[in-house]
């Protein structure tokens, strides 16, 4: 024997003639004896396709749900938020190359386990899970384990995500309790042939409306980045397919990049954000937020019907909540889409690690 950790055996897999697929997410891997996937997070040890990053964290947090960004999902609450190492994506302007672009520390690393994290959200008073800051995909086996936990100790369970899932594993992690997804659409496909080549945008799309045909509450993030995907069609695309593909009540985060990693051209001008929700807005989009750029009237929600101000946020707060306990406008009676109810308490964010 090696002496190596038991690593737990990968849930997705398919078994090639001189390869394991990985199948947990859109890249599928073809990983051969000795080998890893592209995150990292898999390899093909002895025949067998084991999660070799099962339970190695990067950071964990306690923060405010409407930072990741969910504006229509319990808002006011916490969710105890974690990472683990390494990406299926490699976005030259990614805020958390730290972590992305780095692989997991497999020996000197600390493993948690599940009930770990459950036990931590409690403590600490949160009302949720949420996998962020790096793709959850890359630990979906541990990510089952944690939120099926949380469930039964009644947390939410979230993730924060490219929408690069396989099909099999969104299913696995909707089922385990995980209810919300904030999505985050990098660009058209003409985008992508530039920049991300190999990651089709329509499959992201299509994984979003997939989660919300399963009963998933499905908010879109669409960071506009300078010379990728701001130019007028891109923008039409994703706006287009939008509102066609996931409907006008889905949630739509418009958010300003800034510089990061390997990526320096400025940050997106206010104009562009705003002509963008405008755009939006024409297509039908009924919520339509513009984020990172620091304005409460931007990341507030008003009546799609009388214009009436529901919720008033600024910097990640709720500062004002008008509904009616049955998600209503109070003025008109227009139905709001919002999952869970508002949650008032104090302090919201505290960082671990
Ligand atoms: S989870 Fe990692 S190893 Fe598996 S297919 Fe995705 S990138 Fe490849």
């Amino acid at each position: 024997m090696s002496g190596r950790p038991e690593y737990p055996l990968a849930r997705f897999q398919e078994r090639m003639d001189s390869a394991i697929k990985c199948t947990a997410c859109m890249r599928f891997c073809r990983i051969r004896e000795g080998g890893k996937g592209i995150c990292g997070n898999y390899a093909n040890l002895g025949g067998k396709l084991l999660n070799v990053g099962y339970g190695l964290l990067s950071s964990i947090e306690s923060r405010p749900i409407e930072i990741k960004p969910f504006f229509h999902y319990w808002p006011g609450s916490s969710a105890l938020t974690f990472s683990n190492w390494g990406c299926n994506l490699y976005c030259p302007w990614c805020q958390n190359h730290g972590i992305s672009f780095s692989r997991p520390p497999l020996d000197e690393g600390t493993r948690y386990a599940p009930n770990d994290l459950v036990r931590m959200a409690r403590a600490l008073g949160d009302e949720g899970l949420c996998a962020s800051f790096n793709e959850p995909a890359t630990q979906v086996d541990f990510l089952l384990d944690v939120f099926s936990l949380g469930k039964k100790e009644g947390l939410y369970s979230t993730v924060v995500t490219n929408g690069y899932f396989s099909r099999a594993s969104l299913e696995a992690l909707i089922e385990s309790g995980c209810d919300g997804l904030s999505v985050d659409v990098k660009g058209c496909p003409e985008a992508h042939a530039r920049i991300l080549r190999g990651v089709d945008p329509n499959a992201v799309l299509s994984n979003a409306k997939y989660a919300i045909d399963l009963g998933a509450h499905v908010e879109v993030v669409f960071l506009v980045v300078p010379g990728f995907n701001d130019d007028d069609c891109c923008i039409k695309w994703i706006v287009e397919k939008h509102v066609s593909m996931l409907g006008e009540d889905v949630p739509l985060h418009i958010n300003r990049y800034y510089p990061a990693h390997k990526y320096t051209a400025p940050p997106t001008p206010l104009e562009k954000l705003l002509a963008a929700k405008k755009l939006a807005k024409e297509h039908g989009a009924r919520f339509v937020y513009v984020g990172n750029v620091g304005l409460s009237e931007l990341e507030s929600t008003y009546c799609p019907n009388c214009g009436k101000l529901l919720i008033a946020r600024s910097g990640y707060n709720v500062l004002a909540y008008d509904l009616s306990s049955d998600h209503k406008c109070p003025r008109c009676n227009t139905p709001i889409p919002l999952r869970g109810s508002r949650v008032k308490k104090g302090r919201r964010w505290r960082v671990l690690f």
